[in-house]
């Protein structure tokens, strides 16, 4: 079975202004198809879609990928761009914030070309997975032809998920940001929902208009997270059902949390597992994640939650 994801990676520094700084790299999409590898057997090809410069540190973030366990046949190389990059200052409260390099990335010109692999190679894929942040970076010609693509690969059968990260920073308008989610919410059909962002985005009042207003979207099958109260799941005709999230004494840094849940609800839906299954195992990585620093936790820190070695 073969899972397609599609997204950006960004190069991370984390560090003092000036002084030392750590180098990493992270990004929703690019976290999920990490965790997916971790959690999935061999007989998950996860596939991550790209682009990147060719570069020295694009050359190194491909070293890195591919030690992830990730394939790497849909990442584009494009001559004169780069990876986007973003800053992560902590000041003396431990209060992060973040600058970000990546209006002009590579990964914005995905399909800047007449065909690209993902779409070169649509009959192949079982699965395909983006997100918000995934439509928001790209121009609305590589969007039309993420959805022409996305909904080629549902009229064949295959599954679509669509994660709703919403960082409103990143769209030129509220209404292009709707509108482009209302096109994602019609083409899949698995989605993975934060209810504060779905409330964030359309400008509802709360929480619960937020969820309610999920819980009425035609959609075949629908998660919905809720940071620390439990997850809601109904998929087809069945009830919704309630699935306690894992309880976590200290958490040290939620990035990642959505991103690590979506990997493991997908390594085990993907095998047919039931839906409240799935998302137990998505509740209990994300614990698992929140409680450690950084996007991509140590292998070693979730060894015995996963079937791979
Ligand atoms: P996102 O990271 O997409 O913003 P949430 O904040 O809703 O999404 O968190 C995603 C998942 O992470 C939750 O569904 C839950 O499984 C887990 N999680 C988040 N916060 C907590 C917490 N305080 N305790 C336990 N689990 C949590």
């Amino acid at each position: 079975m073969k899972i397609a994801l599609l997204g950006e990676c960004m190069l991370e520094l984390n560090g003092i202004a000036l002084g030392a700084m750590q180098q990493s790299y992270g990004g929703d999409t690019f976290n999920t198809a990490v965790y997916l590898a971790r959690c999935s057997d061999k007989t998950l090809d996860v596939c991550y879609a790209t682009a990147l410069g060719d570069d020295a540190l694009s050359a190194a973030l491909l070293q890195h990928w591919k030690r992830e366990g990730l394939q790497l046949d849909l990442v584009r190389t494009i001559a004169d761009k780069l990876p986007g990059l973003y800053q992560i200052a902590v000041d003396a409260q431990g209060e992060r914030t973040f600058s970000f390099w990546r209006d002009q990335s590579a990964a914005r010109a995905y399909f800047d070309t007449p065909i690209t692999p993902l779409e070169a190679r649509a009959s192949e894929w079982d699965a395909f997975y983006f997100s918000g942040i995934s439509l928001a970076i790209l121009p609305p010609a590589g969007r039309d032809r993420l959805f022409a693509f996305a909904q080629n690969l549902r009229q064949r059968g295959a599954t679509v998920v669509f994660d709703n990260n919403f960082r409103a920073k990143l769209w030129s308008s509220i209404d292009d940001a709707r509108a482009s989610f209302e096109r994602a919410f019609a083409v899949a059909n698995i989605a993975l929902i934060t209810a504060d962002d779905h409330q964030l985005l359309f400008g509802l009042q709360n929480l619960d208009a937020a969820v309610q207003a999920v819980q009425n979207l035609p959609i075949q099958e629908v998660v919905i997270k809720r940071g620390a109260k439990p997850t809601l799941v109904r998929s087809g005709d069945q009830p919704w059902q309630s699935i306690a999230v894992q309880s976590v004494e200290r958490v040290v840094d939620t990035t990642a949390a959505g991103d690590s849940f979506a990997a493991a609800y997908l390594s085990q839906r993907l095998k047919g597992q039931m839906p409240h299954v799935c998302a137990q195992f998505g509740n209990q990585l994300a614990a698992r994640v929140i409680q450690h620093r950084g996007a991509i936790i140590p292998m070693a820190a979730m060894a015995d939650l996963c079937n791979t070695p």
